[in-house]
């Protein structure tokens, strides 16, 4: 081998390195092999495209034996002059002059040594579905994402605060908690009253993984300003369904001083922004993936950055679900929380653009949305998308702390742990407002996958752990 610094696939194929017979370096796994008796052609991949480089193998000059352990999901470094390719579907292949091979993949075992698997098949090959060229995609396009979140608040002066993933707090509501403790589970110490004693456990309390960082997220926006959350959230939810996850990410930023219209404003230009940096940064995954499986998915994905997103109240949206003649699987009338099913009507049918659903009945909601002068509803915002329904769930909070109580007693909801949150409303109290967008419900509109287990390396969901 020759002392030469390694190209990635993807500069090799965009032309970064002009194709003149200059001696490359590539490492990578083999995607796929074919050839004759004179040459053999080596598809190779890196996992910076979801393009392959073209290696040719001369069999004058590389023997049988050589060649014999290059199967797929082999791992290879190779040197070779990088010359204009003869064959169609690549514009650059290498002529291989050295090999070393890193690792073998017996075709016998390698579980991806076939293409087409089904999805299903994949999620039970965890571990190895990444070097699928849809997980291949699918991942790319999933870090694209989360960097253009990062880029965009940070363009927009708002600070990335970070919650704990560990908590005392069970108010949000907003599912069932993984507990967390260090108290054997057999003979747990228990109280006289026979209740586990959780002030010998590890924090001296009963905790658990969050939910949401809202809460703590409300304390940073009250000194700060405009902050976002950007972290993992656990849902203990017994949710079979193709758009939960007990551990999924979750953003969340909170704005000290914006009304629901600052938040609804804000909402739809940083949902636009995030879809607009994929469609122009993932233009190859994304091609890719709508060919394999949603044809219609770059319209979608333009059709929704270009689009006004249409905003009505959750009234107006049950008098349309109500005269749309529709036949729903859950009836529809004024109160009930709306199933997928009926935000999907209202997307895909009715407006055929995203919607912006606000002032819910405050029974539905959280206890800190604020009460409109109504007396029944409350300011909330939910972001309904084609394909996904919510994508996304915010409200501006309520800063009354008088109003803010008689919520919470409303609800009966065991506030003796949430002193520090009340404080926000008792110092400095300001409007504030804020929403959570749910990451992969993001990457899943974004890829056309239908499955949110698709778009997580390792999903979590009941009864799976494995990897
Ligand atoms: P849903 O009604 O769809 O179960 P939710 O109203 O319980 O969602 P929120 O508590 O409002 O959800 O959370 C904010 C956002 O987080 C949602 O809009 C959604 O995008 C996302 N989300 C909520 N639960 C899950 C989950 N189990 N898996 C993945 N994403 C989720
Ligand atoms: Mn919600």
């Amino acid at each position: 081998m020759k002392d030469i610094r390694r190209s990635r696939v993807k500069q090799l194929i965009e032309g970064a390195i002009p194709a003149e017979q200059q001696t490359v370096d590539v490492k990578g796994w083999v995607r796929t092999r074919r050839g004759n008796k004179n040459v053999q052609f080596v598809a190779l991949n890196d996992g910076s495209s979801i393009k392959n480089i073209q290696i040719v193998f001369p069999l004058d000059k590389f023997s049988e034996e050589q060649l014999k352990p290059i199967t797929t999901g082999a791992s290879l470094h190779v040197q070779g002059a990088l010359v204009p390719s003869q064959g169609k579907g690549q514009s650059v292949e290498i002529l291989a002059e050295e090999l070393e091979v890193y690792g073998t993949a017996d075709p016998a075992e390698y579980p991806l040594q076939k293409k087409g698997h089904t999805l299903e098949f994949l999620r039970e090959k965890a571990h190895l579905r990444p070097r699928t060229n849809t997980f291949g995609a699918v991942l790319r396009i999933r870090h694209a994402l989360a960097f253009a979140i990062h880029n965009f608040f940070n363009e927009k002066g708002f600070y990335y605060f970070h919650t704990p993933l560990i908590t005392a707090s069970d108010c949000e509501g907003a599912g069932a908690m993984f507990q967390v403790t260090t108290l054997p589970v057999k003979d747990a110490p228990r109280t006289e009253e026979g209740d586990i004693d959780y002030s010998q456990d590890f924090f001296g309390k009963m905790a658990a993984l969050t939910v949401s960082g809202q809460l703590e997220g409300e304390l940073g926006a009250t000194a700060l300003g405009n902050i976002y959350t950007f972290g993992p959230t656990f849902r203990a939810e017994n949710s079979n369904t193709p758009r939960h996850l007990c551990e999924f990410w979750m953003i969340e930023p909170e704005m000290a001083f914006y009304d629901i219209r600052d938040n609804m404003d804000l909402a739809e230009e940083f949902i636009k922004y995030c879809v607009r940096y994929a469609l122009e940064h993932c233009k190859d995954d994304i091609e890719f993936l709508a060919q394999m499986y949603d044809n219609e998915l770059v319209d979608r994905l333009k059709h929704v950055c270009e689009e006004e997103f249409v905003r009505l109240t959750y009234t107006e949206g049950i008098e349309i679900l109500e005269q749309s003649g529709q036949k729903f699987e859950f009836p529809v009338k004024w109160g009930i929380d709306l199933a997928s099913e009926h935000e999907r009507y209202l997307v895909e049918k009715h407006f055929r653009k995203p919607v912006i659903l606000t002032d819910y009945p405050k029974e539905i909601k959280a206890f800190y949305m604020k009460l409109n002068e109504d007396g029944r509803t409350v300011r909330a915002m939910d972001v309904l998308f084609p394909k996904i329904g919510e994508i996304i769930g915010g409200s501006e909070r309520e800063e009354s702390y008088e109003k803010l109580m008689k919520a919470i007693e409303e609800r009966q909801i065991p506030m003796k742990d949430m002193w520090w949150y009340l404080d926000t409303r008792r110092f400095g109290t300001v409007p504030h407002s804020g929403f959570g967008l749910g990451f992969e419900r993001l990457v899943l509109f974004v890829t056309g996958m239908q499955n949110i287990r698709d778009v997580i390396p390792f999903p979590r969901f009941p009864g799976n752990c494995e990897f």
